[in-house]
């Protein structure tokens, strides 16, 4: 007896956390500095931590309440109506869930290349196939309407990441909407704005108003600091509304989340705090780091730190995961205590990505990342 035929589906890597490699390097978690996985340097908003502490005690109850609340309080800040806020385990619950709702077997979705890997994957779950776009590291990884369509062949889904990660790039909700306009009547477009609140620039919420092919997908994982709950959500078109009782995990969001979520909507200080310092730390990392960079609109800056086409030996290590100026920078650094994104796994093994901390650990990473570059 054996599950089904899983070759064609990939395993998520996830950046590398603080007790693991601690372990590892018989290192004391304490000293090291993480920002390898895009999470909020200063922790939850303290009114969520409060909130889950107060919830623990409701924790034997279905979150039949706080689930109704949050979804209500989405909607009101959004403008649109409940039906349309879908609560999933993450943002990764809420892509399980479009493709639930979307995808027939054999359909396919169209993913950017480098990108979020949990698109395909999900994807290959519900029985969909994966194709891909292609974001070109001599156009800077420009996020541009021709860069989608030139690849686009008629997908159920188009999936869109803006701000992108890795590359910190945003799409202009003219680019959205060219692609909705130019994709079949068959096409959602799905916007993933994980990193959204770190843009300054319109949501395309704005869009998912006035049509019915552009859904958009948001997580407090990143801004609100809550990566460990578990909590995000999509916006979707009004014609979309009663699919989500359909496909749904019943009580997508836990009790705890949801109360989490409540809170942390409300924190508007730890929010803005966090994305300030978000900012102050991409233009430190531009204006300090030995290495180049793009412009980024995410709380982490994409640094390429090597380059593969140096030898023939690292051009044909490309496609082996531990291997490739980047997996070599970002060990170096692990040994010196700060743990970066390396992203061969994202098919860019010249470049690690860096989640921009506080200032003290943004300094730090930033004075070893440019001494292991020197030696
Ligand atoms: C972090 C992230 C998400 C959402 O992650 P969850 O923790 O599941 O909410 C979605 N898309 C991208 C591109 C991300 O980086």
């Amino acid at each position: 007896m054996q599950p089904r035929d899983l070759s064609a589906h990939t395993v998520y890597q996830a950046g590398r956390g603080i007790e693991e490699v601690a372990r590892e390097l018989g290192l004391d978690p304490d000293d090291l500095v993480k920002l390898a996985s895009n999470e909020n340097p200063f922790g939850p908003s303290p009114a969520a931590v409060e909130a889950i502490r107060e919830a623990a005690a409701s924790a034997s109850s279905y979150p039949k309440a706080s689930h109704a609340d949050l979804t209500e309080k989405l909607a009101d800040r959004w403008d649109v109506a409940s039906e349309q806020v879908w609560l999933g385990n993450g943002g990764d619950g809420v892509l399980d869930y479009l493709a639930r709702a979307t995808l027939e077997p054999g359909d396919a979705v169209l993913v950017p290349d480098p990108g979020f890997a949990y698109y395909g994957m999900s994807a290959r779950f519900h029985h969909g196939e994966v194709e891909e776009y292609h974001l070109s590291k001599d156009d800077d990884f420009a996020l541009t309407a021709e860069t989608v369509l030139s690849d686009y062949d008629g997908e159920r889904i188009v999936h869109l990441t803006s701000p992108h990660n890795p590359t910190g790039k945003r799409f202009d909700l003219d680019a959205v909407e060219a692609i909705a306009d130019e994709t079949s009547d068959d096409t959602l477009v799905v916007v993933d704005e994980a990193y959204g609140e770190f843009a300054d620039a319109p949501s395309a919420v704005e869009l998912v108003r006035t049509r019915d092919d552009v859904a958009v997908i948001r997580t407090f994982s990143k801004v609100y600091g809550l990566a460990g709950v578990r909590l995000g959500y999509g916006i979707v078109p009004e014609e979309w509304a009663d699919a989500y009782a359909r496909v749904n995990t019943p009580f997508a969001a836990s009790e705890i989340a949801c109360r989490a979520g409540l809170a942390a909507l409300d924190d508007d200080d730890h929010a803005e705090k966090t994305v300030e310092t978000a900012a102050w730390a991409r233009e430190y990392v531009y204006e300090n780091l030995d290495a180049p960079t793009w412009e980024s609109h995410a709380n982490f800056v994409l640094a390429e730190v090597g380059d593969v086409l140096e030898s023939d030996d690292s051009r044909a290590s490309q496609n082996s995961e531990r291997s490739g100026p980047a997996s070599e920078v970002a060990d170096e650094l692990q040994h010196r205590g700060v743990i970066v994104r390396d992203c061969t796994s994202f098919g860019l093994p010249e470049c690690v990505r860096i989640t921009c901390g506080t200032e003290a650990e943004t300094e730090r990473a930033v004075a070893e990342l440019n001494e292991v570059l020197s030696s």
